[in-house]
């Protein structure tokens, strides 16, 4: 790569050591040309990863959930997806995410503490699909009293919705979904480090994650002789409406940036590749694993 002075995006690039770069063509190129050309070259480099896979994507509430950055980076790579949204609330939000996939993206409705609702969604995806090879869950739930205060104080009811949203659904998706994974299968859920260290006001969320990553190892277990892979992504702070409800949230994101390895926060489109990775061949030996997309904060002691 030659590096070159390009007069036209001298400003913004000034920021940077790198004033211009040419092309394979040798024409000198501008900074939002560079960048376009790196998503280019990522788009190559994970297009077909997925190709012919039929997937499902549980959790997208808006265009910041994870679910729809691993969404994306599963579309980029040649996937054809469903969604499901929860309520009808989220219905249009969804519908315009969805619709940028092109026409026909199938979408159907399922509160994740309905067993109604999961067995309608999968006969809706042996009908649309026939056969299924990916599903996501990102999905996660606890009333909001619970995720600020003392742990000790977590009712009995807020104890047994979070670990009932967050935790169980994964099971009963995995056993409905099972089945339609004739040619075996991947199965990802989301994860939060609270899980196995305390991290003040994540409460009953960081049980129901330990829970959720426990199942994760069952699963994998059981689904194993079907060549299903059950793991989770372990994800740093994203600044989403879920995290939003945790109390002290922006200051969970000024402590990662400081004190992680790499000095910042992670970017949903890294979730995005890492779902690919553990969505395609590429990982077809890894079951049962948290795998941590976090700038390296788990490593950390002190
Ligand atoms: P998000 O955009 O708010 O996604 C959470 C999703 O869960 C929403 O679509 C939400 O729908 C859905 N949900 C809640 N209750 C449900 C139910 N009963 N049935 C069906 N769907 C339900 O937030 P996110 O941060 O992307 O969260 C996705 C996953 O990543 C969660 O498992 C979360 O714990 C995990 N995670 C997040 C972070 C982070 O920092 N953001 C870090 C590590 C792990 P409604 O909006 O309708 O409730």
């Amino acid at each position: 790569m030659i590096i070159k002075r390009c007069a036209s995006d001298q400003a913004a690039l000034s920021k940077w050591n790198v004033i211009a770069v040419r092309s394979t063509e040798d024409a000198p190129v501008g900074l939002t040309e560079l960048r376009r050309s790196q998503n280019m070259r990522r788009m190559q480099t994970t297009t077909g990863l997925l190709s012919g896979r039929n997937g499902i994507v549980f959790g997208v509430a808006n265009k910041r959930s994870i679910a729809w950055a691993i969404a994306q980076a599963w579309h980029e790579a040649g996937a054809r997806l469903a969604f499901t949204y929860q309520g009808e609330r989220l219905k249009e939000n969804v519908e315009e995410l969805v619709g940028t996939f092109g026409e026909g993206v199938p979408l159907y409705p399922c509160d994740v503490t309905r067993d109604e609702d999961i067995a309608r969604v999968f006969e809706n995806v042996a009908r649309d699909f026939g056969r299924l090879d990916i599903l996501l869950h990102s999905v996660a739930f606890a009333p909001r009293e619970a995720l600020e205060g003392r742990f000790l104080d977590t009712t009995r009811e807020a104890f047994r919705i979070a670990h009932d949203v967050s935790a169980y659904s994964l099971v009963a998706l995995a056993r409905a979904a099972a089945p339609l994974m004739i040619n075996g299968g991947s199965i990802i859920a989301m994860t939060y480090y609270g899980a196995v260290k305390v991290v003040p006001h994540y409460n009953v969320m960081g049980v129901a994650k330990a829970a959720l990553e426990a199942s994760v190892r069952y699963l994998a277990y059981d689904l194993g002789p079907q060549k299903i892979r059950v793991n989770a992504i372990s994800a740093g702070p994203v600044n989403t409406l879920a995290a939003r409800g945790i109390a002290g949230f922006t200051t969970i994101l000024k402590h990662y940036e400081e004190r992680t390895p790499l000095r910042r926060n992670i970017e949903p489109r890294e979730l995005g590749l890492a779902g690919l990775f553990l969505a395609s061949d590429m990982s077809s030996a890894t079951t049962g694993q948290v795998l941590y997309v976090d700038c390296g904060y788990e490593i950390m002691g002190m």
